[in-house]
């Protein structure tokens, strides 16, 4: 059960030293208890104190972080059961599938495509992050050679997947220096693969089939020191798996079931042949409520739309994607180039942006603060007003770089022109097209 800030502050030790950021250790205390500090942040607490807090104040879902090339991924560390509540934090791993059933030209083609698979959205790069590795025959040495493959050909997350102890050994051993994540253990080999994690100190999947089974073996693991657990309920039928997923997630988060309390993987590409179904299940493991995803190929046209729905279910609901005001040069403009103005909603900026550059015509392109509101509602919103939107030109520095005094507002904000009129006398304020993408053919007639 979680303490209260009085009962954190007991266990402090109460010298009011300041080095956590905090200018008392009662403030630091109320502010672990509501979730805004990390223990970590005070040198001084005891061993036996930190062992207490840090069991109170344990996230409900441990987050786990994996290794990408030199990066770190995150999943799990979850708080909410629905997106409105919060936010979700850490999105779904998605994940391509290579058996050593696939041929050597099969496996570079695989890796060669999670490579490729890169896709740039809203200053954002979007792609694939993991690549399982999974032993369809037993051969150690074939599972060890394909995982020194993925490693030495992408960045990719590694799964290292089989039911043999020795095989994973082996594969382990392989790409240690990649940091791989191990799987998959079972009641059966439960003890076997917990001493290899525990050993090596990488992640490991559990699976069991049903609940009791599966908090069983998770209890079984962290009883042997291990703390970093992505867990699988073992059903490969949509149903099943979607109903597993939220009992999971529902047991973390009310109960605070601590056997529970961990990502999950789920298999898509072990539930269906058919592509477009399987691109459909991993859809809904992202929506709800998959650590990782694992598809049997990846695909553009089933990984991008998947890419868009994880960036859709990952942004917090209650913080608009926006970009920085200010001005932006694009394609190198001078004194006499263009000036325009639009909002600083994200979206708004990459796609004005954008068919800017695509126009080859360099502009001077001035983003107003809106709080990222795109461009018609920000202006029933009264926050691209013509009094707002001239303040902002006068003050924002474009008079020091442009001696043009034509100013391009959005065609959707045809009705700020009088008051910009007034508010800029000496400029001339031109009507712009309302869809972007209009934009390039109006910029080249200027
Ligand atoms: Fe108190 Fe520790 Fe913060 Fe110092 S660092 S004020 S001892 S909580």
């Amino acid at each position: 059960m979680a303490l209260t800030g009085i009962e954190i502050f007991k266990m402090l030790p109460k010298t009011n030293c300041k080095e956590c950021g905090y200018p008392t250790c009662l403030a630091f205390a109320m502010a672990l208890a509501s979730g805004k500090a990390e223990l970590d942040a005070c040198p001084y607490v005891s061993d036996e104190a930190k062992e207490k807090l840090a069991a109170a104040s344990a996230p409900p879902i441990r987050p786990v972080k994996m290794a990408m090339g030199d990066a770190v991924k995150t999943i799990g560390g979850e708080t909410v059961m629905f997106r409105h509540e919060k936010t979700f934090f850490n999105p779904t791993v998605i994940a391509g599938l290579i058996t050593t059933a696939n041929t050597d030209a099969e496996v570079d083609a695989k890796i060669a495509n999670f490579n490729k698979l890169q896709f740039e959205r809203v200053g954002l790069n979007l792609r694939p992050e993991m690549l399982v590795v999974k032993d369809a025959n037993g051969d150690a040495a074939k599972f060890a050679a394909y995982a020194k493959k993925v490693a030495a050909g992408s960045d990719a997350i590694i799964l290292l997947c089989t039911a043999d102890a020795g095989v994973l050994k082996a594969g382990a051993e392989a790409v240690k220096d990649r940091k791989p994540v191990l799987g998959v253990a079972t009641p059966d080999n439960a003890d076997a693969f917990g001493a290899l994690a525990k050993e090596t100190g990488l992640a490991l999947v559990a699976k069991a089939d049903g609940y009791d089974a599966l908090a069983e073996l998770t209890t079984k693991l962290t009883g042997m020191g291990l703390k970093d657990l992505i867990i699988d309920a073992g059903a490969r039928t949509l149903k099943q798996a979607f109903q597993d997923q939220v009992a999971i997630r529902r047991a973390a988060l009310g109960p605070k079931f601590r056997p529970f309390g961990f990502p999950t993987i789920t298999c898509p590409a072990e539930m269906t042949d058919d592509p477009m179904k399987e691109a459909l299940y991993a859809a809904v493991f992202i929506a709800k409520y998959g650590g990782i995803v694992v598809l049997s190929d990846l695909q553009a046209d089933t990984v991008f739309p998947l890419l868009l729905s994880r960036l859709n279910i990952f942004t917090d609901p209650q913080k608009p994607m926006i970009i920085t005001p200010g001005i932006y040069e694009i394609g190198n403009p001078g004194p006499d180039s263009a000036v325009a103005v639009t909002t600083n909603f994200a979206l708004t900026y990459f796609i004005v942006s954008g068919e800017i550059e695509a126009s080859k015509v360099p502009t001077w392109l001035i983003i107003q603060d809106t709080e990222g509101l795109s461009v018609m509602t920000a202006w029933a919103a009264g926050k691209f007003s013509g009094d707002s939107v001239g303040m902002w030109v006068k003050k924002c520095g474009i008079l020091d770089k442009a001696k043009n005094r034509t100013l391009i507002i959005p065609g959707y904000a045809a009705g700020i022109s009088g008051d910009l009129e007034e508010e800029l006398p000496d400029w001339k304020i031109l009507i712009g097209p309302r869809e972007a993408s209009h934009i390039p053919a109006f910029l080249k007639s200027l």
